[in-house]
């Protein structure tokens, strides 16, 4: 392809939001352009690329047997009422009518729609297991979207979903697809780090996502110094501490004036003591929770109801008391896992007022009986605590459980962070911000329940099948890509992802090197290597900062000055080299294959 005949609209400025490497140099390298707010075009060398990213993944998808398929974008409100999710996703879902006023969905993930062809077609367990994926434009209306395709609104995703008769079969496919998307990222030149992720409903360790480290990723990653553990903050445990403040029952439990004192830290001013010895209770606010709150105090009059037919019944809205030790932290993530609540935040303080019977600042558990009390393990073995006495004003000292009062349930809800034990090992955590780029799950029978999705087993007895769900993005795996293969000239891509393998600069594109550069072109195309001629009236210094900013692997030279030989240089090198003419494609095709081949 020749440079004059393409759109590579290279910038010098870098657009005012593009705050990562990645946003500006897309830009700056005419890969991309924006339309509107998290909404993106690539233009022909993006989109080079973005296929390239996108034909790895088709690769390892159809070599662990997945089957590629086309739904829609835009899917019937009809199935994600079915679902329940109609009701749960919220304001990040695109909803749309059509002229006679039905609903629909710009898909954010598929779990619906996939689902229900599916239904239509399976009969028989001869059919199971069965794993279906699609490379597909993705909608989310992202309430802060930034660092360019990173965290679009419209984006694409490669989501998969998998069917089987059991949790065996689903196992399988579930770790053949995590090796799929270990290969996957391997050979985009990335390094992932799978860590353990939150599952929601389904709780155990059913799920894993696939991290870059990256100083701007919106997670936070736990690693253990010693073992492999690596966790998702929002899913990572620890080893209990032995808690300064247990063993013997201490002396009665007192009321005392603690005036003026709303937080921790003045309370321990005033107490003359550490956070440690304190219960931090905090009063939360669950929606849409499923797990059983019968005989709870203050719950007796919640009611249940099944957000549509076949999924589970759910409490609309539950409030609850959250105890964890004065120096750490509730994990929402983990408490709404332990509640199977769509969603839990700090109560509002007028709810707080109610509940408690007194401002925000003097919450406790010891007499309280309007909503349940949930205890994480640290405040669960406290004999002699300090807490809220639930009036203005006051504390209790000498606290102890199970004397002074007892949970509803004991839970980890704690925020562990670095310098916690392992859960595993015992060893010294460390966190990292970490990317997500890639997510598997065991969803279990959640949309195959709801949506009735039946099969006949062996003896024609009619089953549910148990699903799986695996995604990648692949606009955040490419930016991720440019993330760490730049410098200060421009992106450096690897030869698998490079959106042409060599940049060929002829030095006055006439006489003896054009034909020379049509020569070598020819040649090149009956090995498969694909070029760009960089044949514009323009400077050579102009030439060769696009070539850099542009990031293709491999540069070439044709000057009359070198003919018969050529000047070659690795974009990642300082130093050029000479070949013959005649011996340029075989060395061109030697580098080519053995850098796709080592993925770098
Ligand atoms: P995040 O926590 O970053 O919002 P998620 O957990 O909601 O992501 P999934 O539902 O697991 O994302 O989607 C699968 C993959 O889709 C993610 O791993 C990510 O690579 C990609 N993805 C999700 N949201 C976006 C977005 N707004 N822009 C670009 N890619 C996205
Ligand atoms: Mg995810």
């Amino acid at each position: 392809m020749k440079f004059s005949e393409t759109l590579i609209p290279t910038l010098r400025e870098v657009p005012a939001d593009a705050v990562i490497a990645s946003h500006r140099l897309m830009f700056r390298a005419g890969m991309l352009r924006k339309l509107a707010n998290g909404l993106f075009a690539y233009l022909p060398l993006g989109l080079r690329v973005f296929r390239k990213v996108e034909q790895i993944i088709r690769e390892e998808m159809d070599a662990v047997g997945c089957l590629e398929i086309k739904p829609a974008v835009v899917t019937p409100g009809e199935l994600w009422k079915e679902s329940g999710r109609w009701e749960t996703m919220g304001e990040s879902m695109l909803r749309v009518k059509n002229r006679t006023g039905a609903d629909f969905v710009v898909s954010p993930t598929d779990e619906e729609a996939v689902t229900s062809i599916i239904r239509d077609e399976l009969s028989s367990y001869k059919q199971l297991p069965l794993s279906v994926y699609q490379i597909n434009t993705k909608y989310r209306d992202e309430i802060r979207p930034r660092y360019g395709v990173m965290r679009a609104r419209e984006f694409t995703m490669k989501d998969a979903y998998s069917y089987h008769r059991d949790e065996d079969s689903l196992d399988n496919v579930y770790q053949a697809m995590g090796a799929a998307y270990r290969r996957i990222f391997k050979r985009c030149g990335l390094t992932v780090i799978p860590v353990r992720a939150d599952s929601g409903a389904m709780g155990g360790s059913n799920s894993e996502e696939f991290m870059v480290e990256s100083e701007i990723g919106d997670n936070t990653l736990l690693l253990c110094k010693t073992c492999d553990y690596a966790a998702n903050v929002e899913k990572a445990g620890c080893q209990p501490d032995t808690p300064q403040n247990s063993g013997a029952q201490a002396v009665k439990m007192e009321k005392i004036s603690t005036p003026q004192t709303k937080t921790i830290a003045e309370l321990c001013e005033y107490l003359k003591t550490n956070a440690h010895s304190f219960i931090k209770a905090l009063v939360y606010r669950a929606v849409n929770v499923e797990r059983d709150l019968t005989g709870a105090p203050g719950c007796a009059g919640l009611k249940r109801r099944r957000l549509a037919p076949g999924t589970p019944e759910v409490y609309d809205e539950a409030f609850f008391l959250v105890c964890i030790r004065g120096d750490l932290d509730v994990n929402e993530v983990k408490l709404a896992a332990v509640l199977k609540a769509g969603d839990v935040r700090l109560a509002s303080d007028a709810d707080v007022e109610r509940i408690t019977g007194a401002p925000v600042g003097f919450a406790g558990p010891v007499g309280l009986s309007t909503v349940p009390v949930i205890a994480d393990p640290t405040t669960a073995a406290m004999t002699d605590a300090i807490t809220g006495a639930l009036e203005a004003d006051f504390h209790y000292t000498h606290v102890a459980v199970g004397r002074d009062w007892k949970p509803w349930l004991t839970a980890d809800v704690r925020t562990v962070k670095a310098g916690d034990l392992c859960p595993v090992c015992g060893g010294e955590l460390y966190e990292k911000k970490g990317n997500e780029l890639g997510h598997i799950f065991k969803l279990g029978y959640k949309y195959t329940k709801a949506m009735n999705v039946r099969y006949l087993d062996e003896n024609g007895v009619s089953q549910t099948p148990i699903m799986g769900t695996y995604g990648i993005g692949v606009d955040r795996t490419l930016a991720s890509i440019i993330e760490k293969y730049h410098d200060d000239a421009g992106i450096m891509l690897p030869m698998s992802v490079a959106p042409f393998h060599i940049v060929i600069i002829p030095i006055k594109y006439e006489g003896k090197v054009n034909a020379a550069v049509d020569f070598i072109a020819t040649e090149l195309k009956k090995q498969n290597i694909e070029f760009l001629i960089d044949d514009r009236d323009e400077r050579p210094g102009v030439k060769f900062n696009d070539a850099d900013l542009i990031g293709i692997p491999l540069r070439m030279v044709v000057s009359e000055k070198n003919l018969p030989r050529v000047e070659m240089k690795l974009r990642s090198e300082k130093d050029v080299f000479l070949v013959e003419v005649l011996e340029a494609v075989e060395k061109i095709t030697a580098i080519v294959k053995d850098k796709v081949e080592k993925y770098c």
